[in-house]
């Protein structure tokens, strides 16, 4: 093995294929292109709905939009009813929206939540039933609305990535509906649109960048193609994270994280995700802890976890040399403590919780938790085999207070075929 593949943690699969459906528009004030960006895509006869939020709208943001859009002499109609982790009810709501107005374009304007309830929408327009029915991967038989997403936060990457995560109302789980025809056709990057963000919002959508940079480098469905996105997301986002934080309207620094969150949603794509994901979701579903800060507060004990697998820490080691925050090469698991030590640091800045009890969890659900999170579909891509009796150790270590130098998570079975 060279040298080269062993720094990108990993033999070369023996087959992969890369496409890249989104076209990237970015600049600041690009959002005054959106209205010659839909008429290009959908003609002059294009009737657009504005998937956004309630505070989307106090921004600002949603009143440039709909001038860009009648500027060039398209009609508009406005959904703001999106809330922050959207359930089918949302997108059921925004369904009848576009009904009403019989509209043919699709904008998603806001976060994460924003854009997965605009493409949740686009999946019952265009092939109806309802949204278990598309839950898994390319479950949709017509082709889709056209749809352009312009994020007003840096961190989720869906703008650049298929799926629509939403929420079934009734069971809470969490449902992954991707798609290959759920893409953006245009993402519009307008940096001057996350300056609007609060702090907290800053920090919770740049701790999930982060996670998602490095969740996606080492996972088992990494490709060659996968790891320079999520190499570059984590170079970009690790450089620039304190810096937003401490000067909100660093238009350079925001770019840089704006950029980093679409890098990273183009690596998840392929890659998916790992258990640092899966062991989030149970914490928001059962104790509403926000996305970033639920990823965050597991994503040291879940690379200490990974970095038994020598692959991930080879994974680990070549992202702490990007950072330039050690030689990975010489001894990964060096690489490894450097990482960690990094990431400690970044999470100290996001002010993310130092451990579950802060977030109100208590000891006794672990058993529930790790059962939840073990089904989750992200945990099976973790380079590591994980499992219940894993998750609940992940969790039990989460209830120390960082750091956890010193948490055993054992030792582990190699695979033979590290993909
Ligand atoms: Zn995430």
């Amino acid at each position: 093995m060279s040298l080269a593949l062993l720094r990108t943690g990993g033999m070369t699969p023996a087959s992969f294929q890369y496409r890249q459906p989104t076209r990237l528009v970015f600049g600041e004030n690009s959002i005054d292109r959106l209205g010659e960006l839909v008429r290009e895509l959908g003609g002059a006869g294009a009737k657009v709905l504005v998937v956004t939020d309630k505070g989307i709208v106090q921004a600002g943001h949603v009143e440039r939009a709909a001038q860009s859009l009648l500027k060039a002499e398209l009609s508009v109609a406005i959904f703001d009813g999106v809330e922050e982790n959207p359930t089918t009810r949302h997108v059921a709501a925004c369904v009848e929206c576009a009904k009403k107005n019989n509209v043919n374009f699709i904008v998603g304007l806001g976060g994460g939540s924003s854009m997965d309830t605009a493409k949740g929408a686009n999946f019952i327009l265009s092939n109806g039933g309802k949204m278990a029915d598309y839950w898994g991967v390319n479950k949709a038989s017509n082709p889709m609305l056209p749809f352009i997403a312009v994020p007003t936060t840096a961190g989720t990457g869906s703008e650049c990535q298929c799926y629509a995560l939403i929420s079934d109302d009734e069971t809470h789980r969490k449902m992954a509906c991707g798609d290959e025809k759920a893409y953006a056709s245009v993402a519009l990057l307008d940096p001057v649109l996350t300056i609007s963000q609060p702090l907290a919002v800053t920090a919770n959508t740049g701790i999930d960048t982060i996670t998602h940079a490095i969740e996606a480098h080492v996972t088992s469905a990494k490709t060659p193609v996968s790891q320079i996105f999520s190499r570059e997301s984590w170079r970009l986002a690790q450089a620039n994270l304190e810096i937003v934080l401490h000067e909100p309207k660093s238009l350079a620094a925001r770019g840089a994280m704006q950029l980093a969150s679409a890098y990273g949603g183009m690596a998840i794509a392929q890659s998916m995700l790992g258990a640092a994901h899966a062991a989030a979701n149970p914490l928001t579903a059962v104790y509403n802890v926000v996305h970033g800060q639920a990823v965050g507060i597991m994503l040291p004990h879940v690379i200490r976890f990974n970095a038994a697998d020598e692959a991930a820490a080879s994974g680990y080691a070549d992202l702490a040399s990007t950072a330039k925050l050690a030689r990975g090469e010489d001894d990964p698991q060096r690489g490894v403590e450097a990482l960690l030590e990094r990431v400690l640091a970044l999470l100290a800045a996001a002010h993310v919780p130092e451990s579950l009890e802060r977030c109100g969890v208590a000891r006794a659900r672990v058993p529930e938790l790790a059962d939840d999170a073990a089904k989750q579909w992200t945990a099976k891509f973790n380079p590591r085999g994980i499992g219940e009796a894993d998750f609940q150790k992940l969790y039990q270590a989460a209830f120390h207070p960082r750091p956890m130098a010193g948490a055993d998570f054992g030792t582990v079975r190699q695979r033979k075929d590290d993909r």
